[in-house]
């Protein structure tokens, strides 16, 4: 345990809300100096969110957690709320602090907050420290041989399989180290009524699997219906209330597919890193000047779940009521937009964020413009999913849809809001007259 008045490290707690086998946590407790964890409620992400926000309620409930794990070693976990830069100057002014540790965060606001604070603390005399922690393999690590990075997933995964295969993963046993967090008195959080949220009744995933979801999830996870079809990790992998190398290194040795998954997290990730244009446009560019249908009333049929297709309502029913949306099936909803519909995928990437509990900017942007067909590696355009045979083929007994849709097969049921003939071919000659 240590005193703080000779100065202090603080680690600042963001996307890896957890004490064990933290990158950043851990490379603070071995810094030397007494280590102070905070937490910042950002009104810059926090304001724009709706009042019942799960997520809101998900950080606040883990928060309490981590206070009451650190309150047994005699420290506590600082809680603030407001904007980050005006809390650092408040910080620094008052206590002796000497670095600030942290893991990175690649999305492009986080980056550029990161860079004010990395400049304060500088001006300070002080350093800032930043570690990869949520994903694998960042950035610009897996390049091709001509040093460029990949687009397509295939090459990409098999140079990240070979990489891991020959040096392994690191460990940072943060959990060893508590000892080195500085004494400080344990403060009330701040509570969400304060910070204008209700606590929202959705309930969160849970954070540990059963292994024999991992071991079937080839044969499981392209059937919504089932119960353990997939393992419903996105929340706790965004959030970092798990450690991707802990999974990483579990999948290996207990399905190739499902690490194959958690290997197109990082392979959207570096797109990010690396094709940052992706936030406000198609990766192809070409796929901007595809003339996008304005219709208010189909967009809040599709948000609805009233479309008529089955597949798609259940969908986005399960979304609107659980936060969360099968993999499949978020696929054949982004389609079922995008193409059915012809509207701006920008559209259906901002209701997901709004919505999805595993909401991650990398991963969001990389499913939508897979699906509207304008991004990497990216289903070609002229591959129009079929929501009736999407229907036979992954719900066949139609459980999924029941589950989610009760009046389905009675007249309360809507007709198909549009013909799947219609509005294939008009996709078709839309897409075409964008890209010729
Ligand atoms: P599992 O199938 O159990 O997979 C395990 C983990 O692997 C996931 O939790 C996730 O971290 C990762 N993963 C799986 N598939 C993908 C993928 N295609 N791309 C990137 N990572 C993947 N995933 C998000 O984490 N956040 C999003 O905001 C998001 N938006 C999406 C939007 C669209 C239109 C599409 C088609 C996909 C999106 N995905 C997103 C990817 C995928 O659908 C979810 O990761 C997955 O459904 C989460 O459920 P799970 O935890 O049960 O996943």
């Amino acid at each position: 345990m240590k005193d703080i008045s000779n100065g202090t490290t603080i680690y600042w707690m963001r996307r890896d809300l957890r004490l064990h086998d933290n990158h950043a946590l851990y490379q603070a407790l071995k810094a030397g100096m007494p280590v102070v964890p905070i937490f910042i409620f950002d009104r810059n992400i926090l304001d724009e969110l709706p009042q019942n926000d799960t997520r809101a309620t998900f950080i606040h409930d883990t928060l309490s957690q981590i206070k009451n794990e650190l309150s047994q070693h005699g420290s506590d976990l600082k809680v603030y709320y407001g904007d980050p830069l005006s809390i650092y100057k408040d910080i620094i002014s008052k206590y002796n602090v000497k670095s600030i540790y942290t893991n990175t965060d690649y999305e492009p606001y986080a980056l550029a907050r990161d860079h004010s604070v990395r400049d304060l603390i500088e001006q300070s005399g002080g350093s800032f420290h930043d570690f990869k922690d949520h994903v694998i393999y960042e950035r610009q690590e897996i390049l091709s041989n001509s040093d460029k990075p990949y687009t397509v997933f295939t090459p990409y995964k098999k140079k990240w399989l070979a990489r891991l295969e020959e040096y392994g993963l690191e460990q940072y046993p943060s959990e060893k180290h508590l000892d080195q967090l500085a004494q400080v008195d344990s403060e009330t959080m701040i509570s969400l009524e304060q910070m204008n949220f209700t606590r929202s009744t959705i309930t969160i995933p849970s954070s540990t699997v059963n292994q024999g979801t991992i071991k079937n999830y080839d044969k499981t996870r392209n059937f919504p219906g089932l119960e353990h079809s997939t393992s419903k990790l996105g929340i706790h992998f965004r959030f970092g209330t798990i450690s991707i190398r802990e999974k990483a290194l579990k999948a290996k040795s207990l399905n190739d597919t499902y690490l194959s998954e958690l290997i197109w997290r990082d392979f959207y990730s570096q797109i990010l890193s690396n094709f940052p244009h992706v936030v406000d446009g198609a990766f192809r560019a070409k796929y901007d000047t595809i003339e996008w249908r304005t219709n208010e009333s189909d967009l809040q049929a599709w948000k609805d779940g009233v479309t008529g297709y089955p597949m798609v309502d259940a969908g986005m029913r399960e979304l609107n009521t659980t936060g969360y949306m099968h993999n499949r099936v978020r696929m054949i909803t982004a389609s079922f937009l995008t193409k059915h519909l012809l509207i701006n995928w920008r559209m259906g990437e901002a209701y997901f964020a709004e919505k999805l509990l595993d909401f991650d900017l990398a991963s969001n942007n990389g499913g939508w413009q897979w699906a509207s067909g304008s991004g990497t590696d990216a289903a070609p355009y002229f591959r129009i999913f079929n929501p009736a045979s999407q229907l036979q083929k992954f719900d066949k007994e139609l459980v999924y849809i029941k589950k989610w849709i009760p009046e389905y097969g009675t007249d309360a049921y809507p007709a198909p809001i549009v013909d799947h003939k219609f509005a294939r071919e008009r996709c078709l000659d839309t897409y075409k007259a964008a890209l010729a």
